[in-house]
Parts: structure tokens; sequence; C-alpha cells
């Protein structure tokens, strides 16, 4: 049910924000989607969101194919360009939810690094408060967080953190200054014990298709974390399962 979430829109932005803080809001070409299995329009309903970091009501407009104006008048939002981690909105009509993801020009990625959480549970919101407050990093370290269907969140869902909007170093793999050159993307689950989900993977081989095209990043370079020489980790998992993984990055 709900294929469709798994649909993976391209955002291609050709500006960056000149302020490094600023929210980018893309003037985008939008690719064709890679599936689309049920008519959205079928399947729309009211749902409530809960705003993680970095999303913005025109970000939620897109992941849910709804207009600016009718999430800011239903939610009586007094400035829509202000959300609150955590805050809850109400989408009105919403289609069912799809990934958004927008590319900007850059030579600044030469590696994409895949991590798991490690944890049988979470999303962007819970992983960078422990980041913000425990491990004081600025906010959340990943570039994009994988759901696996806990937390309230959708299965496979491709959540876009606040460091790729504004293109900004990670804090996920100090070694190799993967910080500084590698797309750090984190699929919640412990792979050591538990199994990636079918969705998980689908988003997993979407994004990372769409990143290696886009950023001209070669196979040799996607790593797992702990096959950055000098990292001893077992992260992503010890099962991860990359068999599967390579086969289905193939064209
Ligand atoms: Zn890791």
């Amino acid at each position: 049910m709900q294929k469709s979430r798994f649909l993976l829109y391209i955002v291609l932005a050709f500006t960056l924000a000149s302020c490094a803080r600023a929210p980018v809001r893309p003037t985008q070409i939008e690719v064709i989607p890679e599936r689309i299995i049920t008519a959205p329009e079928v399947l729309r309903s009211d749902v409530m969101h809960e705003v993680g970091p970095g999303e913005t009501v025109w970000r939620l407009s897109r992941m849910y194919d709804v207009q600016v104006q009718d999430i800011v008048s239903v939610n009586r939002l007094p400035d829509s360009s202000k959300l609150e981690k955590g805050q809850k909105l109400l989408i009105p009509n919403a289609a069912p939810l799809r990934s958004v993801i927008p590319l900007w020009p850059s030579n600044k990625w030469k590696y994409i690094i895949i991590h798991h959480s490690a944890t049988d549970v979470g999303k962007a919101l819970s992983f960078d408060y422990v980041h913000s407050n425990k491990r004081h990093w600025k906010g959340l370290g990943y570039h994009f967080v994988i759901d696996n269907g806990t937390s309230g969140k959708e299965d496979g869902q491709i959540e876009v953190a606040p460091r790729w909007m504004h293109q900004e170093n990670g804090a996920h793999c100090k070694a190799g200054s993967m910080n500084y050159q590698g797309i750090g993307i984190c699929l919640v689950g412990n792979f050591n014990s538990d199994s990636v989900s079918a969705r998980q993977m689908e988003a997993l081989v979407s994004l990372v298709k769409e990143l290696k095209k886009h950023y001209h990043i070669p196979d040799s370079r996607i790593l797992g974390h702990g096959q950055v020489p000098g990292v001893s980790t077992d992260c992503p998992g010890k099962r991860f399962p990359w068999n599967d993984f390579w086969r289905r990055l193939k064209p």
C-alpha cells in the first residue's frame, strides 16, 4: 500500500542562497518521479505532520502536494517561514508523503558514507536532539536520514537534514575528512541485529543513485562508515546487505 510514498522527486536548485544559514527555497526543475503506482488523489486525506529539523512550509507543500497557502491558513501560522522543530501541523487534503530531494550544483561532495543509527527506533528529530544536546554539535550530523517506520515516521521516508539544505559539512565521520567531502546518510536501525527494511533499501538505492549521478561520485567512493580507512566501527552493521545494495545500484 501507498507505494507512492517512495516517490522520489528530484528538485534541481540552480542557486545557493548567499547567506549560509538562510533556508534555500529552490526555484527548481522537477524531474519525472521514478515510480507512480497509485494516483495520489485517490489517497488524499488530512494528516498531522510533526515538523522535522529544517523543514519549512514550502518543503511540506512539496512533500504532500499541497499549496503553501492552504497549510498557512488552516494552521493560522503568523509567519510561515518560522516553524519550530516538533511543531504539529495539519496538512489538509494531503497526498501520500513523498520524498523531495533537493540537489545543488557543487564540487564539494566526493563521497557517500552510509551509516546506521545503531538504535531500533528514531527519526531526524530525535537524532537532532541527541547531537545537539548530548554531543553539543551544531544539530543533526547527517545529511539524510532514512526512517524505518518507527517514531511516527513512515518506513522508507527520506528526511532531508538542515546540513544538506544549507550545503554544510557533516558531523558523521571525522576520518578521511569525510565530514567535509562525504554526504552522510543514516538508516534508522541497528543492522548488527535487525535487517534493513525493503522500503529503506528502496529509498537508499534511489537516493544514492541520484546523488552519485548528480555529483559524479564513482562506486568506489560509496562506503559504509566502517569501510573508511582509519575508522574502527562496524557501522552500518554486520548484517547490512551490501550484495543486495550493489546489485540494485546497477543501472
Ligand atoms: Zn556511522
